[in-house]
């Protein structure tokens, strides 16, 4: 029998144990190469075909190898990549129709060359982005990207938590070269997008026109890289278009979770290619810049609302701006059925659900230095005042550390609401409340009996 015949019969029987969808997609143009001493050697067209039959259906080909020929052990893949020429078709072509090649609307990776149809939000703009301490170096890595493709910061790494704006900036780098270059080969996509239509054209046996399209991309800008972790023929395949639009000074960009070393099973080279350009954060908005988003959300929409409302909101929604920006939506939906005018109590009783289970209550500045200045038995407009004294200085670097750790003021928003304080002296009080926490047992006792009151009054 020869190794054809062999792998004719193996196929046949293995054809009526798993699905047919199955059987096309990972059995078509395989071979044995090689059969020898009990050893199989089975050629496959690519490196996917090699993982899932070397993972599925390696006990499948076995059992039906064994059949016909019981002394094999063992079976291996490996890939051959000039099939199509050196081998003939085997049995599949002859028994089955060839795979349905979807019509040209359904195919995924069609609007790539419409670039007029970019997959861009155009809300997502620079003008739009609100710029604090959290993120302004994020932004401002983004801007100059935009402003020199592929020149100066490649790849850009852009990482932080949910809800902060990466997926905006991201967006807004797209758009601000869209707007300047039509003509530009843009593509935004998530790395789970990026990996199903990676599946998908190994389906439907278009890799390679995948791969084309990706690179004749100019700027590639894949969201959320962080659900590449564990992917690891997506992240091979991700790698040669890295390698491919990197030499030639495209420009990529890149957003995750968490800073590239942090992510778990990313492939070593991977992970030192991200490393090898700009990585740039973006933390949580502190209180001022959740103010200037809401106030200009509101503006936008033609919003009335008072001062003390949005500082409400904003003192209670303090970790995700998309968050931030749902309460106001509910707020304003809400004011627009009962004809109400938006003020603090309106929004403390709307919100109330909302901010009763976020753990800091509806806790603002003004309940810190009321809970310090009665622990510490001090006039809270001691606190405010200019008083050199320890036993009012004390007490004040205690309530700048307690804004800024709770509610994350910023060191100029905490400097002024202290009696127009410098910044450089909220700094200094926040860094040295914090040093000592890590040693004087008395402060740390006070400091836990400070939160435990700041959080039942909430
Ligand atoms: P991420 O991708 O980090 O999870 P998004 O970019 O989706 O976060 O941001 C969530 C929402 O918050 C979006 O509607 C976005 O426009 C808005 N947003 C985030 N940061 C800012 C900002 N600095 N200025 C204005 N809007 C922002
Ligand atoms: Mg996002």
């Amino acid at each position: 029998m020869t190794n054809e015949e062999l792998w004719q019969a193996v196929l046949g029987e293995i054809e009526l144990s798993i699905s047919k969808a199955n059987f096309i997609t990972w059995f078509k143009n395989t071979s044995i190469l090689s059969n020898k001493d009990g050893k199989v050697f089975i050629g496959v067209p690519n490196g996917f075909a090699k993982e899932w039959l070397e993972n599925k259906y390696k006990l499948y080909i076995l059992r039906a190898l064994r059949n016909i020929q019981s002394d094999v052990k063992e079976v291996s893949c490996s890939i051959v990549t000039n099939y199509q020429n050196s081998f003939k078709e085997n049995k599949l072509d002859a028994i089955l129709p060839p795979p349905k090649v979807p019509s040209p609307q359904k195919t995924v990776l069609k609007d790539f060359d419409i670039n007029q149809k970019n997959n861009l939000n155009p809300k997502y703009t620079f003008e739009n982005f609100i710029v604090g301490g959290s993120n302004e170096l994020a932004r401002a890595a983004c801007y100059v990207v935009s402003q020199n493709l592929g020149k100066i910061y490649n790849p850009l790494f852009i990482y932080g938590g949910v809800g902060l704006g990466k997926t905006h900036l991201l967006q807004s780098i797209g758009n601000e070269v869209f707007k300047k270059d039509p003509d530009c080969k843009i593509r935004y996509t998530s790395s789970e997008r990026f990996t199903g239509d990676l599946i998908e054209s190994i389906k439907n046996q278009r890799v390679s026109e995948f791969k084309d399209l990706y690179q004749k991309i100019d700027l590639l800008i894949i969201d959320d890289i962080q659900f590449l972790s564990g992917k690891e023929k997506t992240q091979e395949e991700f790698f040669h278009i890295f390698n491919f639009l990197y030499q030639l000074n495209k420009q990529i960009v890149l957003s995750s979770d968490c800073p590239p070393k942090a992510i778990p099973t990313l492939e070593e080279r991977l992970r030192s290619r991200f490393e090898g350009g700009m990585i740039a954060d973006i933390g949580q908005a502190d209180f001022e810049t959740r103010m200037a988003i809401l106030r200009k959300k509101a503006l936008n929409e033609g919003l009335i609302i008072e001062d003390e409302a949005l500082e409400f909101i904003a003192s209670n929604i303090t970790s995700n701006i998309r968050e931030l920006e749902g309460a106001l939506n509910r707020v304003s939906a809400s004011a627009q059925l009962t004809q109400e005018k938006i003020t603090l109590k309106f929004v403390s009783a709307l919100l109330s659900e909302i901010v009763s289970s976020s753990k800091r209550g509806s806790i603002t500045y003004k309940h810190i230095i009321k809970i310090v200045s009665d622990f510490y038995e001090i006039k809270p407009d001691d606190l405010l005042i200019k008083i050199r004294k320890r036993e009012i200085v004390r007490p004040r670097q205690i309530v700048m550390y307690l804004m800024r750790s709770e509610l994350n003021y910023s060191y100029p928003g905490i400097g002024e609401r202290l009696g127009g304080k410098d910044h450089t002296t909220a700094i200094y009080a926040f860094e040295k409340i914090k040093k000592e926490l890590t040693f004087n047992e008395k402060l740390i006792k006070e400091m836990d009996i400070l939160k435990k009151q700041l959080y039942s009054l909430g």
